[in-house]
């Protein structure tokens, strides 16, 4: 007997596949929800969030070039969702994440920059972010829908991928010079994106409140310097990743709020989750993960997948973790009415808080579960092979810490998504007898001895030609 699972794998493939009644599946009790989640996700309170958002938007603005020391200013905001953070729990340690921004491209002079941070330790210092951004921009009275007008060039808080970064500035018809871009105009960004900030907020008192002692280590952030160019949320990923901190996961979202769309067509539940590629990239499996969690302890409010990095020419931050090689995914309304996005009247009232409550929910369920499931397991293309019949799939995988089990995942190497799954129990190398690699994808997640399961390492083919 080896520790492979080939011998177990034909009794279960064979209740498996047949439909009948899959012990496989019971083993790692991955149907049953956690009452703690549970009870987590309803404590997301719509009226916190309606109280929070009310303070932000009365800022005259949170322009990261305005003037900090206006009154009722940047600086003052800023300050503000520090000491809200610091109250809403003492298990939180609240800090500002400060960093200088030379002037370049549409930061006109030296800057000061501060995110705003709000950590929940836990077992593993693995970092699952949520953020939004919280600094508001007014570009004149047409805002978004004028910068729609003018083309792609112009478009968004972040028009140029980070690749592409040079000279991202230059891009910026009506935001660079010229009275249209005085950063100290009056700007109450409700939705764009005080709904993400806020709902940000909201999260960090309800995981800290729980009174779960999650597995990974929870971080909370609100942004600056979205509207410049994801200065703020890149200036964080690359200092995590000099200091070789783990970051797991970035939750972003941005412009949350609304649901009734420009065009006066009204959605009010679903949500976009977009993902940089490839597929089964890291960010395109955490997107997956959340809407696989979001369907079981959010069932009343649907993720729509979306097979891209971010909306048509637009960006948001967690492109900003993707420029580092962190799995990062972006929530975005279903329906946004861009005469109301980066002008005086981006206001409350356009924001609807029974829906941003449900976006709250949907990533607070995925962000609990990755918390509290180990690590996903490690996969590389030489650990997929045809063995030992020569024409069967062969899956190894690297131990992840704390696995009590793992889950395999297949599906047809045309299907957009998971087909079929088999507990396999805790073995670290699995065969499927006469199933063909090339026609497959194959996956696998890591059970945590309560049930919760990991995001579904891919196995990616290494480019060849022979
Ligand atoms: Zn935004």
């Amino acid at each position: 007997m080896t520790n492979t699972g080939t011998f177990a794998a034909a009794t279960m493939l064979t209740a498996f596949l047949g439909g009948g009644p899959a012990s496989a599946q019971t083993a790692a009790t991955s149907g049953e929800l956690d009452p703690r989640i549970q009870k987590l996700v309803s404590s997301i309170s719509e009226e916190r969030m309606n109280t929070l958002l009310t303070r932000l938007s009365g800022f005259h603005t949170r322009n990261t070039l305005s003037d900090p020391n206006l009154p009722n200013g940047l600086g003052a905001a800023r300050q503000w969702i520090l000491d809200e953070m610091q109250k809403s729990s003492p298990k939180l340690q609240v800090s500002f994440d400060t960093h200088m921004i030379p002037a370049s491209g549409r930061i006109t002079q030296e800057t000061e920059l501060r995110n705003i941070i709000a950590v929940l330790p836990g077992r593993s210092p693995r970092r699952i972010y949520v953020s939004g951004h919280y600094d508001s921009l007014n570009l004149g009275e047409r805002g978004q829908a004028g910068l729609n007008a003018q083309g792609a060039r112009g478009a968004g808080g972040a028009t140029v991928p980070p690749a592409q970064g040079a000279g991202r500035g230059a891009g910026g018809a009506g935001r660079g010079g010229g009275p249209r871009s005085d950063p100290n105009l009056v700007a109450p960004g409700a939705n764009d994106d005080g709904s993400g900030t806020v709902l940000s907020m909201e999260l960090a008192r309800v995981f800290a409140e729980s009174g779960i002692e999650f597995e990974a280590t929870l971080v909370f952030m609100t942004v600056a310097g979205e509207e410049q160019g994801l200065i703020g949320s890149r200036a964080h990923a690359k200092r995590m990743k000099e200091q070789n901190v783990a970051v797991q996961a970035l939750f972003n979202n941005d412009i949350v709020g609304n649901s009734m769309g420009g065009n006066g067509i009204t959605d009010g539940a679903t949500v976009r989750v977009y993902s940089e590629g490839p597929e089964d990239s890291p960010s395109r499996a955490l997107a997956n993960f959340a809407k696989r969690t979001a369907d079981r302890y959010v069932p009343s409010h649907q993720i729509r997948l979306m097979a891209r990095r971010d909306r048509f020419s637009r960006g948001g931050d967690h492109s900003g973790f993707n420029a580092e090689g962190f799995a990062a995914i972006g929530f975005r309304e279903s329906r946004e009415n861009y005469s109301k996005q980066h002008n005086a009247n981006d206001t409350i009232d356009g924001v609807s808080f029974a829906y941003l409550a449900q976006n709250a929910r949907a990533n607070a369920a995925g962000m609990a579960v990755l918390a509290l499931a180990p690590p996903p397991p490690e996969v590389r293309a030489s650990m997929l092979g045809r063995q030992p019949s020569g024409y069967d799939a062969r899956l190894r995988w690297t131990a992840s810490p704390g696995a009590a089990g793992y889950r395999i995942f297949w599906r047809d190497a045309w299907a957009p998504d998971w087909q079929r799954e088999l507990y396999v129990g805790h073995v670290t190398e699995f065969v499927l007898p006469n199933k063909n690699i090339d026609d497959h994808v194959f996956g696998v997640a890591a059970v945590g001895p309560n049930g919760h399961e990991s995001t579904i390492s891919a196995y990616v083919a290494a480019p060849r030609n022979d």
